[in-house]
């Protein structure tokens, strides 16, 4: 599958696209989330997990590296933004955390997208305006691994379900 570009006009759009997103993830899934700070990427794991029928509050896992909620499927929510939450999960091994029984949705992902075989990730734009000023993002849909493109055209359909405009490459 080619990477494929999504605009989201809000916060709003982007949690919905990921909450649709979650009717198409299975146990076992990587979803790597990258982009700069205030991108979305908590946005979107907070839509992630309220799909998979998530009742907590999912809060940012800057400082606690590792969260994990009960919904229709476990969802397991990391951050390695910072390298000391990196060696932190090297020390606990990678495969205890990000587990075939769990879906795992990695911010700041694209740093360890070499240690997994399959994975989507999701890199968000910026518009040029910032953040404050601009509440358009480009979300770009990138998959490794046959289990992922196997899914391609679901994915692609969540984003027309949602109505979030296909952006032009
Ligand atoms: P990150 O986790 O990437 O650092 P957050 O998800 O915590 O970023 O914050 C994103 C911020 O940008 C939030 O304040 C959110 O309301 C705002 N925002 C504005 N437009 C969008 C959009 N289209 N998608 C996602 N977030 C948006
Ligand atoms: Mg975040």
């Amino acid at each position: 599958m080619r990477p494929f570009r999504v605009e989201t006009h809000s916060a709003a759009e982007t949690h919905a696209l990921a909450v649709a997103l979650a009717g198409v993830v299975r146990t076992g899934d990587v979803i790597l989330l990258s982009g700069d700070l205030g991108a979305g990427k908590t946005v979107f794991a907070r839509g992630l997990a309220e799909g998979l029928g998530v009742d907590d509050q999912v809060v940012s896992p800057t400082f606690t590296i590792v969260r994990e909620y009960r919904g229709r499927l476990p969802l397991v929510h990391v951050d390695v933004y910072r390298l000391e939450s990196l060696r932190e999960l090297e020390d606990l091994g990678f495969d205890e955390i990000v587990r075939d029984d769990v879906v795992a949705v990695i911010e700041w992902g694209d740093s360890v997208a070499a240690l997994f075989p399959e994975w989507l990730e999701v890199r968000f734009e910026l518009s040029t305006g910032g953040p404050e000023v601009d509440d358009v993002r480009v979300l770009e849909l990138t998959v490794r691994g046959a289990y992922w493109i196997e899914r391609s055209d679901a994915l692609a359909g969540v984003a027309d379900r949602v109505g979030a405009s296909r952006a032009r490459s």
